[in-house]
């Protein structure tokens, strides 16, 4: 990769929005904080970092994201302790996997030290927008689109890579009820599931309102060929506690590799839980269910850091799950352990956060 060697440049807004936000009163994804990170792709390399006010921007109608989707995105959180000091929570992950998600749709890799650059500098600026307590934090959308203004179908030479920055309380708080898929599919072998693509959204939404209409939150996918294997939620991985223990899908070319996930289960080792990573059916968690070992069943995703899943319908058959909301709970222990460990108020053994300084 060439040397990247410019300095992010800054222009400040005039004016906080600030005061107009009611923290305590946030819906989620729709205020986003003064300033945005904007950095452009062509003739063959990245140029002009730079932080400006946020605001909306202008595409010519041929650029090709809005005719081939080419758009990939992260999503990642910054916390304030009560001493103010700012962190992200392990941010090189969400680096090298937007890397690896603009790979897949033949896009250009981004450079660390812009992306780095750009963030901490975003944040320094909008730090007044991270409110410290537990549950609080500044929600970021690091995103790559193609730019270039021509519609032949391949791939773009132009593209532009932002990060917005929107406040967050968590973002489920209550139990959630899903439908197991058990015909529409969200991603298939040698696809794009791996990706975090934003078409991977947009082909779910159509699935997912149709079980909304069912009274079902989400919709918890299954593999494409045979719809008997549980894979993940499509915004969240998923785990299953059966007795006292927990087993999760191993990632594939069908399944997000979910930092939440993987912090899991590192956390389940570090306090003595079993956690198998092994194909799960969706046979043997109804069988779990129908004889009561299935304790609890939860989504693990950086928006919701875990979000328990109290109901699950598959062909017809429901089943409650009253495990999840007990005192003793993996889901909130696990929970709370993430968002000690975030926020600066327990040991970081892992080395996970990362103070923006
Ligand atoms: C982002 C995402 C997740 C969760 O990943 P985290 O890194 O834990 O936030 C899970 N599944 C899909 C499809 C996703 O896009």
């Amino acid at each position: 990769m060439a040397n990247y060697t410019d300095k992010v440049s800054i222009e400040t807004a005039e004016t906080s929005k600030i005061s107009t936000v009611d923290f305590s009163n946030l819906d989620f994804g729709r205020v986003f904080t003064d300033h945005m990170f904007v950095c452009d792709y062509k003739d063959g390399k990245w140029q002009d970092p730079q932080i400006m006010p946020y605001q909306a921007m202008t595409f010519d109608p041929s650029a090709r994201v809005f005719h081939y989707g080419q758009a990939v995105f992260e999503g990642m959180k910054a916390y304030k302790d009560k001493d103010g000091k700012i962190f992200l929570f392990r941010p090189k992950q969400n680096f090298d996997r937007i890397n690896k998600s603009s790979e897949r749709l033949a896009m250009p890799a981004f450079p660390e030290n812009y992306f780095f650059e750009g963030l901490e500098a975003l944040l320094k600026l909008d730090s007044e927008w991270i409110k410290p307590g537990v549950g609080n934090s500044l929600y970021l959308r690091p995103f790559v689109i193609a730019t270039e203004p021509a519609i032949s179908a391949s791939p773009a030479n132009m593209y532009r890579f932002m990060i917005i920055c929107s406040p967050a309380q968590s973002y489920y708080n209550s139990a959630v009820r899903v439908l197991i898929a058990d015909h529409y599919s969200r991603s298939a072998n040698g696809g794009v599931g791996a990706a975090k693509a934003a078409g991977n959204y947009a082909a779910q939404f159509y699935p997912t309102s149709l079980a909304q209409e069912k009274g079902f939150q989400q919709v918890v996918w299954t593999d494409a060929d045979t719809h008997t294997f549980l894979e993940e939620a499509g915004t969240m991985n998923v785990f299953f506690r059966v007795n006292d223990k927990l087993i999760t899908a191993p990632t594939s070319d069908r399944i997000l590799d979910g930092i939440t996930r993987k912090s899991i289960i590192q956390i389940a080792e570090d306090l003595g839980i079993t956690c198998e990573v092994r194909q799960v059916t969706v046979e043997e968690i109804k069988n779990a269910a129908k004889d009561g070992s299935l304790k609890e069943v939860f989504g693990a995703g950086t928006a919701a850091v875990i979000s328990p899943i109290s109901a699950f319908e598959h062909q017809g058959e429901l089943f409650e799950i009253s495990g999840t909301d007990a005192e003793d709970a993996y889901n909130k222990l696990f929970k709370k352990t993430l968002l000690n460990i975030q926020h600066n108020l327990s040991e970081d053994k892992h080395g996970w956060r990362h103070e923006v300084k």
